[in-house]
């Protein structure tokens, strides 16, 4: 049976797609089978980050109102034949999905791959809680900002309400030189707001847009340090031991910005 893990944040635009792609790239070459559904419903957008979009004919609505099959609405990554996408609808709003179609949905995933990756929509409404029906495991995305870390912290908030559901963090858009300035939080900073696994620290690196604008993954490219990094980032999700290297610096900005 496979796995399914719901990457979300609360916050738009902190890298939940970007990570989504990546990682399920990184899995499927260390030999694994993926799946990713894009549950952003009318705001489709990781089959334009997977180099997908001229490939979409149906979708994962269209899977659920039985127009489609599972098998026709899947498809299958250029050059990577292990790696599957469901994309989202365009036209459609988030309503027209429910936790229980959802659920069902990834169960007869779970049957033909070792991950299901779900794309979360932004915000903690009806779109967020139906990409989080089926999880085994979350991955909570955020970038070391203020805004960022309070929406975070509501998913964990909610989150807490679910026990057995593993989850770990991903601090995406890190800058080393702004920590070292005091103007951006450490890691262990995020992690005294966020009690989460961290498994990822994954640098601001413009090679991610570079990458996203040709329909290529950062992951792909072992100079990019983004890429280095979400490689890292995967082998920690299937349970590997890597250390981080140090990142941190004695900055108290945090006593600062939650008055602790
Ligand atoms: P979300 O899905 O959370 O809304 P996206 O994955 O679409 O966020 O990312 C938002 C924007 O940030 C995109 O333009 C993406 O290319 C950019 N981005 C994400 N991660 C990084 C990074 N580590 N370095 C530079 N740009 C990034
Ligand atoms: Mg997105």
């Amino acid at each position: 049976m496979g796995r399914v893990i719901t990457i979300t944040s609360g916050k738009g635009g902190v890298g939940k797609t970007t990570s989504t792609a990546n990682l399920a790239t990184a899995l499927t070459s260390l030999g694994h089978r993926v799946v990713c559904i894009d549950t952003d419903i009318g705001l489709r957008n990781l089959d334009l980050i997977m180099g997908l979009e001229d490939h979409v004919v149906y979708n994962v609505v269209d899977v659920i109102e039985e127009r489609a099959t599972i098998a026709q609405a899947l498809i299958r990554h250029k050059t990577l034949p292990d790696l599957f996408l469901l994309p989202a609808s365009q036209s459609r709003d988030k309503s027209a999905i429910d936790e229980l179609q959802m659920m069902i949905l990834c169960n007869k995933l779970k049957n033909d791959f070792d991950f299901v990756l779900i794309d979360s929509p932004a915000g903690i409404e009806h779109g967020f809680r139906v990409s989080l029906a089926p999880a085994d495991q979350v991955v909570i995305v955020t970038t070391p900002e203020v805004a960022a870390l309070r929406d975070a912290d509501r998913v964990v908030g909610i989150l807490d309400r679910k026990d057995q559901l593993a989850r770990c963090l991903v601090i995406n858009r890190y800058r080393e030189k702004m920590v070292r300035q005091g103007k951006m939080l450490t890691p262990s900073e995020v992690l005294e707001i966020l009690s989460c696994q961290l498994i990822g620290i994954i640098p601001e690196d413009e090679e991610v847009i570079n990458a996203a604008y040709d329909g290529r993954l950062v992951v792909q490219n072992q100079r990019s340090p983004a890429g280095r990094e979400f490689f890292k980032t995967a082998r920690r999700l299937l349970g590997e031991e890597i250390p981080f290297q140090k990142a941190d610096t004695p900055t108290s900005l945090v006593d600062r910005l939650f008055g602790r």
